[in-house]
């Protein structure tokens, strides 16, 4: 075994669903952390059989099973902040805000998704939303809603961005420690940010891309916050860089099945084909095509 250590960077812990396409969930969170140069580590809260063309069905994980991946994880390693997305039912959120009652976290990003663009399938059940927006809503850093979210968790109802500002207040005073109300659907994409510490509400304007490629579009920013978070930037500057990134992996993204596509994550890796003949050669020399030829 080499002796050769490396640091690790900030590790984040996603709490989600597994999506077999990989285009939302915990393969979103896994490839927006590795994006962001983090290492991330997964506790799934259900299985869903899903394509690109939507949720087919969802099989929760028990609550014990999911203590139990929450526990053996916390136990082992440093978590430098936490993403949770889709917990299925009022057990798993349960289970969820038991075990950040016992960690306290530095970072937590909510993100309380219930129901999925396509296909009719619960990312959620009703009590376990009532349970995220009585419990969980008080407990995490930051908390980011879609406009559906913002009007389930509130019992308002959100048709413009100055209901999605007085959403992120009301939420604020339900009290969430930060909102991010995000408007991806209107046609100039535009987020709300309200922070409890400062009261003030920010929105933040992006373009609109056109793409049907935007599977997994809210876990990926929840994600991207995360990340920035644990890499040590304030809220505002972790939600404009994440606005900023989410828009990209969209621009770049690409279809790989008969419906919407997911994002492209890991766009800043992308590198041309290398030429016909041409290999990469590592630098250590331990590569045959780097030694030199025996005769
Ligand atoms: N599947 C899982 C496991 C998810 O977590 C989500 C969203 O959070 C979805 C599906 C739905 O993603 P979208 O509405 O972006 O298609």
């Amino acid at each position: 075994m080499s002796n050769q250590t490396h640091q690790a960077p900030p590790i984040l812990l996603t709490i989600a669903g597994f999506d077999p396409s990989c285009g939302a969930g915990v393969a979103a969170d896994l490839k927006t952390f590795a994006a962001h140069n983090c290492y991330g580590v997964a506790a799934v809260t259900a299985l869903t059989v899903q394509s690109t063309q939507g949720v087919i069905s969802v099989h929760a994980t028990p609550g014990a099973q999911l203590r139990a991946q929450l526990d053996a994880l916390a136990d082992d390693i440093a978590i430098a902040a936490v993403k949770i997305g889709m917990l299925s039912t009022r057990a798993n959120a349960s289970v969820v805000t038991e075990f950040l009652d016992k960690q306290k976290f530095q970072h937590v990003v909510l993100d309380p998704v219930f129901r999925p663009t396509a296909g009719n399938a619960e990312l959620l059940d009703i009590s376990g939303l009532k349970f995220v927006r009585d419990e969980l809503l008080k407990r995490v850093s930051v908390i980011t809603p879609n406009i559906p979210e913002a009007e389930f968790l509130t019992g308002m109802e959100v048709k413009d961005l100055n209901a999605m500002k007085a959403a992120a207040q009301k939420l604020v005073e339900m009290g969430a420690r930060a909102v991010v109300v995000t408007g991806g659907h209107l046609e100039k994409p535009t987020d709300v940010l309200c922070d409890a510490a400062g009261g003030e509400v920010e929105t933040f304007g992006g373009d609109h891309v056109k793409s049907a490629n935007t599977h997994g579009s809210g876990c990926t920013f929840s994600s991207a916050i995360a990340a920035q978070l644990a890499c040590g930037l304030p809220l505002r500057e972790a939600v404009i860089l994440a606005k900023a990134y989410v828009t990209k992996a969209i621009e770049k993204s690409y279809s790989i099945g008969k419906g919407a596509g997911p994002l492209n994550q890991l766009f800043r890796f992308h590198q041309e084909q290398p030429a016909r003949g041409v290999h990469e050669v590592p630098q250590h020399g331990m590569h045959p095509a780097a030694e030199p030829a025996a005769h």
